[in-house]
């Protein structure tokens, strides 16, 4: 059978070491650090190398590197994974697993289906958006989802936050170290953050708060000048001139492939232990997709490193129970695996 992708198997039967799930930064890192450990290494990427970074305009805190654009970095990531034999295909989405037993199946959209003796999931997330007029178009240019990323390009600018959780007051609270004024629109008048953010926010003289509101759509035809905002409670509209629109009203990880096999936690990231576990033997978990205190290039590569160690010493383990012979029959098991999930 032909695939969209031009490949003709239905079925890729050669044993893989390692397939990662995810060509973000994660992901590709993982492939790095397995390929380097001489592991036969697979990347399943479903649109481009690099993940969230591969559309970001400029990156500047990524250790060594003092300034770079998202889209290099992001071949950087892909071309070093691959300098050491991992082999990465785009355009493959898996959408299903089978992850228990000594050999997994990974089946993609355009129908291939890979066997392998370990998974890492670096699936990433994918912020949630206000879905408004502007916001795709100036998204890298003004719009920004990471303060932390973004912040220091809006100095002596006026910006603001959407959002009233914790992490919209975090983000407002670190712009104000840049920004001339930083707004908080909440679409509420009171707020989900912990009320020592909120009283930290209230304090700060570069913080103003706008409630009851919401952003209708985003200004600016090269970058952002302005949001149009609407009052709820009195229907009234204006437009509030702005250097940047910060989104923080939520992620969504992208858990779905392993919602059988792992625990995810109540913000819906998935909890794995310091070596990336996830407690299915040969699975591990890496990146924004799993629980952290902080989302960055330079987390989703230690995460994807620490990822690759672990399923390395997981295949050397895995060796002595299981002679390639073996590997080799059960890569080749029933072609309707996926029937049975
Ligand atoms: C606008 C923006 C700017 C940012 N700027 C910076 C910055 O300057 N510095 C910084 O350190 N961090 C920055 N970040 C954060 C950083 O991009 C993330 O922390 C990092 O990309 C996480 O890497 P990851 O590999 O875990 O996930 P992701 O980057 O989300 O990559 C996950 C990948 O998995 C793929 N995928 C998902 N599901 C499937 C599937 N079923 N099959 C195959 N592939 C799949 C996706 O297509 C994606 O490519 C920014 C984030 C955003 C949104």
């Amino acid at each position: 059978m032909e695939s969209s992708n031009g490949h003709t198997d239905s079925g890729d039967t050669s044993v893989w070491d390692v397939l990662i799930i995810g060509g973000g930064p994660a992901g590709l890192a993982a492939a790095l650090y397995a390929a380097r450990a001489m592991r036969k290494t697979l990347v399943l990427e479903k649109v481009m190398p690099g993940g969230q970074i591969a559309t970001t305009s400029e990156v500047e805190d990524y250790p060594g590197i003092l300034m770079t654009t998202g889209p290099e970095l992001s071949m950087q990531l892909m071309e070093h994974a691959q300098h050491f034999g991992a082999q990465v295909e785009i355009g493959e989405q898996v959408t299903k697993v089978k992850l228990d037993g000594k050999v997994k199946k990974v089946k993609t959209e355009s129908g291939r289906t890979f066997s392998t003796r370990s998974v890492i999931l670096a699936t990433g997330a994918e912020p949630r958006t206000l879905g408004v007029p502007g916001e795709d178009k100036l998204r890298g240019y003004g719009v920004s989802y990471c303060a932390v990323c973004d912040g220091p390009f809006f100095r002596d600018r006026p910006v603001a936050v959407v959002g009233g959780g914790d992490a919209a007051f975090d983000e407002a609270l670190y712009l104000t170290k840049y920004a001339s004024t930083v707004y908080l629109i909440h679409r509420r008048d009171e707020f989900r953050a912990q009320k020592v953010l909120v009283d930290r926010a209230r304090a700060n003289d570069k913080m103003q708060f706008i409630l009851d509101t919401v952003v209708d759509s985003i200004s600016g035809d090269k970058a952002v000048t302005g949001a149009m905002l609407r009052n709820l409670k009195t229907g009234e509209t204006r437009e509030l001139p702005l250097g940047g629109l910060f989104v923080y009203i939520g992620n969504i990880p992208s858990t779905n492939l392993l919602e059988q096999y792992v625990e995810i936690d109540d913000s819906g990231y998935i909890e794995v232990d310091a070596t990336m576990a996830t407690g299915c033997p040969g699975v591990y978990v890496a990146g924004d997709v799993r629980k952290s205190p902080l989302k960055q290039i330079v987390t989703a590569g230690s995460d994807g490193s620490i990822a690759a160690l672990s399923a390395d010493k997981y295949l050397d383990y895995l060796a002595e129970e299981l002679s390639p012979e073996e590997a080799e029959r059960l890569a080749e098991a029933p072609e309707n695996w996926e029937e049975s999930y």
